[in-house]
């Protein structure tokens, strides 16, 4: 599995990476909304793990960026943030994520959840997002 984690803090960029590469998969980061955007755009990955509280722009706006990539369309992304106020969740998928996980991470099960939601997002059917 190709993951792209979006996110601006070193310490979880660094956990993300071991968490996955412990188990085989490949890694791509990026510290922000555009830069993220444009690495999704140039190399399809098969996850996208997105930050919230990002600077500049947010991961609700990076979110719909993406979503206007056609060749992205079958690609999960996953809001992966600490925020805890109401209504989060309902933004990230109003802004087109399609699972939300809450920091902190927990290094027992977040490798497997995001392989299953990987899988889930391969198998959807074109043009269903
Ligand atoms: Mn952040």
């Amino acid at each position: 599995m190709r993951a792209l984690v979006i996110e601006d803090n070193e310490h979880n960029v660094y956990l993300v990476r071991l968490l996955l590469e412990s188990r085989g998969h490949e890694v791509r980061e990026a510290r922000d909304g555009p830069a993220g955007i444009a690495a999704a755009r140039a190399e399809p990955p098969d996850v996208i793990l997105l930050d919230i509280q990002l600077p500049g722009m947010d991961g609700y706006g990076v979110a719909r960026g993406l979503r206007d990539i056609a060749s992205l369309a079958a690609v999960p992304i996953v809001a992966v943030t600490s925020y805890a106020m109401d209504g989060d969740r309902t933004r990230a998928f109003a802004a087109g994520c399609d699972a939300y996980l809450e920091k902190p991470i927990d290094p027992d099960s977040f490798a497997q959840r995001i392989e299953e939601i990987a899988a889930a997002g391969l198998r959807r059917p074109e043009g269903s997002q």
